[in-house]
Order: C-alpha cells, then structure tokens, then sequence
C-alpha cells in the first residue's frame, strides 16, 4: 500500500482517491479496510477501530486534528457544531462514528482551478483537490484569481483534477459578474475564508450575541423571538440567489427564502453553517476583518483586509512515509 505526502490545502476527499488509486484498491474493496490491514502490519496499535481521519493520520505520523483543520471543511462548519476544543474535535474524527460528519462535502459539485491542476504537473508528477476550491461559495481561485470550474460528484476523485480539464464546466458569466461586483459577496467569502484557514474557531452562540449586539447598535429592532428582520432584508437586497444557492445547497434548497437569517441569530434554531455567519456579519460589518475581531478572531491590522492572513499553525512536518507491503 502505499501512503502519499498530503499536500499543502489537499482536501482529504481528494486525498483519499489518490490514496486508492495510487494502491490500486477497488471500490470494492474500500479503503479503510485495506488502511486497516496496512497499519496492522505496520503494528501500528489501536486501541479501537479508527475511521479514515483516524488512521491516515497515523500513517502519516500527524495530529487528527490538523488533518481536521487544514484538510477538511470542518472549520467551515463548526459554527454549527458548537465544538471549539482541538482535542474533542481530534477524538470525535478519529473515532469511527465521525466520520461522516468531519469529511462530508459542502457542495453539490466538486470544484477545481485549471491554473492549479496545470500548475501542480510542472513540479509534481500528479495534480490534486484543493480545500479551498471547495468552499461553499468560492468561485475564483484564491491563489491565481481564475475562475473555478466543477464536475458533478460522484466517484470522480480517483481521477485528479488534471484529468477533467477541458470537461469541467465553468460557472456562469452571469454568476461571475454578480460576484464580483458585490462588495456583500466579496467580503462574506473573506469572513469564510478565514474561518477556513484556521484563523480563529467562532462558536455559534458567541456569534450569535456578537451579531445581534451588532445588529441593535445599528438601530435595528429585533422582533419577539430576538430575530432581526432588518437583517433578512439586507441580505435580500444584496446576495445574488444565484450565489446563494451555490454557498447555502441545502439550506436554500429546505428552507424558503432568507430563513437562514434567523437561524443565526436563534440559537434554539437547527440548520447553520458557517457561512450563514459569514454572510450576515458581511451585512453588519463594513470590512472582513472588523467582522472577524468582532466574533473572538485575533486579526493583526487593517491593512490585511484583502485576504485571510496565513495558517497560524505549527508547521507542518510531514516526511514522506511511501510504505510498500507484499
Ligand atoms: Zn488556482
């Protein structure tokens, strides 16, 4: 079997299909159980059965959690999630009953930046799944700008990105534009993409006070059950459905309108992700990162407003542990 470096912004869905095919392990077959067969070899201990997060990052010789934090959407949704702790967020993936919960997608489709793919196969002898492409609502490039193009998700991530250029729709012009010219939009993804890349874990209850204090500074009344109407408006008026849709799938889907307005603000209320918190601070808020400190982020100065500010994490140590058994 054979394990790859995971690379910087890997996402760990696209990780695991270069994993199995790399292996050459059949759908079939699967790959936990063949992992698990591997790191019995390797006498690697357990003391219970590991889901995938569990024992890649064994094999890898990395913590859970910064599998968790740099290489799935989880980030992005803890807001729903209430947990802030590393360590609980560590053992809840590890244990094989998380799974689920810590590598499901976000998006209907899975995303991808044709500069990347040709990017990556001008120093690496493949190319592969970015996190960041697979943010609710990201639909440039964070690194080159270019607009990214999906392909529908199904068991397509045994083939790399590379493989799908030329085949992979781009999003609609029309879509593109609307973005773009949305100051609203632009700095709700700024507020997601922080969130992503580690730079503080908001809780919901937190945001939710911090929001509706906001909210009240503002002059805005919130109505019997502590919602802010005023709010829902704002967002109406200045988020694009068709953007929406594309950063909220499900929500927009079950709910009808701006439903999700309230949800951030009514805690008892289920059905959040971390974007809803995005897109209404990016209505209370005049820039992204008086939003963040706002909400509990250590933001460094006014001047990094164009962007998230790099991982705050320890780096990385990753050798290459490519392992091969009979
Ligand atoms: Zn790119």
């Amino acid at each position: 079997m054979i394990i790859p470096t995971i690379q910087p912004d890997e996402w760990l869905e696209g990780y695991r299909g270069r994993l199995s095919r790399l292996s050459d392990i059949s759908v079939r077959v699967g790959v936990e159980p063949a992992l698990r067969n591997f790191m019995a070899h390797r006498r690697d201990d357990t003391e219970s059965p590991l889901s995938f997060i569990g024992m890649i990052s064994m094999a890898l010789g990395m913590p859970t959690s910064d599998i968790v934090l740099r290489h799935t959407l989880w980030p992005a949704q803890i807001a729903v999630d209430r947990t802030s702790d590393h360590e609980v967020i560590a053992r809840r993936a590890a244990d094989i009953d998380g799974k689920f919960m810590f590598s499901r997608p976000m998006r209907l489709q899975t995303w991808l930046c044709p500069r990347c793919a040709e990017d990556d196969l001008n120093h690496l002898p493949f190319s592969y799944w970015r996190r960041s492409h697979q943010l609710p609502g990201q639909l440039f490039c964070r690194d080159h700008g270019h607009e990214l193009q999906f392909v529908p998700r199904s068991n397509h991530l045994v083939h790399l990105p590379h493989e799908h250029l030329g085949v992979a729709t781009p999003s609609s012009t029309e879509l593109l534009e609307r973005m773009r010219r949305s100051v609203h939009v632009t700095r709700a993804m700024q507020i997601s993409n922080a969130i992503l890349e580690g730079q503080f874990i908001p809780s919901r209850g937190h945001c939710s006070a911090v929001l509706s204090r906001r909210a009240k500074a503002l002059s805005m009344t919130a109505d019997a059950a502590g919602r802010f109407p005023e709010v829902k408006d704002l967002v109406d008026q200045h988020i694009p459905r068709a953007w929406l849709k594309d950063a909220m799938p499900k929500v927009t889907a079950r709910l009808e309108s701006m439903a999700f307005v309230d949800h951030v603000f009514d805690t008892s209320l289920a059905g959040l992700s971390g974007v809803a918190i995005a897109v209404v601070a990016a209505m209370l808020y005049d820039d992204a990162n008086g939003a963040l400190k706002a909400m509990g982020a250590d933001v460094p100065s006014k001047k990094r407003s164009a962007g998230p500010r790099a991982i705050n994490l320890p780096q990385l140590a990753v050798s290459t542990p490519i392992a091969a058994l009979p």
